[in-house]
């Protein structure tokens, strides 16, 4: 299989989807060449959402696909209100005075007038950050707003206000399908899914793997457990110390916590802080934007955990599984449609369940191997980008009506333009 490359062709993926799929996505890009697209969203790194973008954009230019990638910008203000935003929507009680909403909508609104979105096709909007900027353009195409946030339950007043926006687009994009809302917009769901070939993901030899270890201090003599994760009271830091705190009570282990601030979160720096006072010789706590890192734990580890309360999908899983590892996940959201308890890794709704699937783990390597496999089989059917590529593809498909340029270019190439209703 091919190792790490920056850049992947959808012809890289081959060996793991097969030649058919192949065709059909080659075959899909082709009805769609010259698109353009644009994705806008809030962070360049640090996030689930950064993650996918860098690599699916890329992914979709191979494939003809005019993917443009932007940022909005904003002051620690903007985003602290927008934070708050995303903690309502998974579910927290906030108060959002009429102050903030101010400052939420002005800044969107400042990013409205330096920006130019003349000449797309389409416009995807990630996430609630810049969500209002529908109001300030005259739409010549489809818009799109992608939520990767766990809808299960969003807090209703915050619903409420955003509900205004979002009816606004032409179709709204969940990473699951109960996330589905009561919205004017057609909802479809896409799940996430990870690039085999980044950097964060491709196979890595051992000696690669001790090497990134020994940098960062982290001793190998004992089994590791790893949660990888930005700082963040959702991803339940304090509660894989408490589950790991248990467990080593029966089994010795070492646990590395690896964390990173997104530039777009300004709750992380303070979850981070608060969680020092935890580390000791055999809880190492650590800070650094290094993906050769992440990999290198994510299969060093005996177990990974992502003891989330709340979790959109959960991109961390599915990189550990990729790389064999045997996961215990929270049981919420997107892990719950990664995980299959018992088959190919664990669902831990409570600490004490989390420290048990520990403790079961660390005791029997042999376990670890066969729900390691079942994990990584896992992947490469359901989470690998080519599959989210050709969801786009068939989504925006669906809008060739309005593709004005596209329908000529479709009708002179001889191909049949078919419009089907999204
Ligand atoms: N991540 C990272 N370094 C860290 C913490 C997280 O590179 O220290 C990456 C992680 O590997 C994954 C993404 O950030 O690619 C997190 O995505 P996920 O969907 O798990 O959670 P989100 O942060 O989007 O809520």
């Amino acid at each position: 299989m091919k190792k790490h490359s920056w850049h992947v062709n959808i012809e890289d993926y081959a060996p793991l989807i097969g030649d058919e799929v192949l065709e059909r996505i080659l075959h899909k890009a082709h009805r769609l060449r010259d698109l353009r697209v644009l994705h806008l969203s809030s962070t360049f790194y640090g996030g689930g959402v950064a993650e996918m973008l860098s690599s699916a954009t890329l992914l979709a230019r191979s494939l003809g696909i005019k993917a443009d990638w932007r940022l909005i910008q904003g002051s620690p203000d903007f985003f602290n209100v927008t934070k708050k935003i995303h903690n309502a929507l998974q579910g927290a009680k906030i108060n959002l005075t009429e102050l903030k909403k101010e400052v939420y909508e002005e800044i969107v609104v400042q990013n409205a007038l330096r920006m130019d979105l003349t000449g797309y096709d389409v416009v995807v909007i990630h996430d609630p950050q810049p969500l209002p900027l529908i109001r300030h353009f005259r739409r010549t195409c489809p818009w799109m707003w992608r939520c990767h946030i766990d809808l299960s339950q969003p807090n209703p007043e915050i619903w409420e206000y955003l509900r205004g926006f979002i009816n606004e687009y032409d179709a709204v994009i969940l990473s699951l399908p109960e996330y589905a809302q009561r919205i004017a917009p057609p909802q479809v769901s896409i799940m996430p899914a990870i690039n085999p070939f980044s950097l964060k993901n491709a196979e890595m030899g051992a000696a690669e793997i001790k090497d990134r270890l020994e940098h960062y201090g982290i001793p190998d003599d004992l089994p590791i457990v790893v949660q990888v994760s930005r700082f963040d009271h959702w991803k339940d830091p304090e509660g894989v110390i408490q589950a790991f705190n248990l467990a080593r009570t029966e089994v010795d282990a070492t646990l590395v916590l690896l964390g990173n601030v997104a530039t777009d979160d300004p709750e992380g720096q303070e979850v981070f802080e608060s969680l020092l006072s935890r580390k000791e010789e055999r809880i190492i706590i650590l800070t650094a934007e290094d993906s050769a890192l992440v990999n290198a734990l994510q299969r060093r580890a005996a177990v990974v955990m992502q003891k989330s309360l709340r979790e959109g999908f959960g991109l961390t899983v599915t990189e550990a599984m990729w790389k064999g590892a045997a996961v215990v996940g929270g049981n919420c959201g997107g892990i719950r449609h990664q995980i299959e308890e018992g088959i190919n890794g664990f669902l831990a709704a409570s600490v004490e369940t989390a420290a048990q699937c520990l403790i079961q783990l660390l005791r029997d390597p042999g376990r670890r191997g066969e729900i390691g496999r079942r994990a990584r089989e896992t992947v490469r059917q359901r989470f690998l980008m080519s599959r989210l590529i050709e969801q786009y593809l068939d989504l925006f498909s669906a809008f060739e009506a309005t593709f004005s340029l596209n329908q000529q270019r479709l009708s002179a190439s001889g191909l049949p333009v078919t419009v089907s209703k999204p």
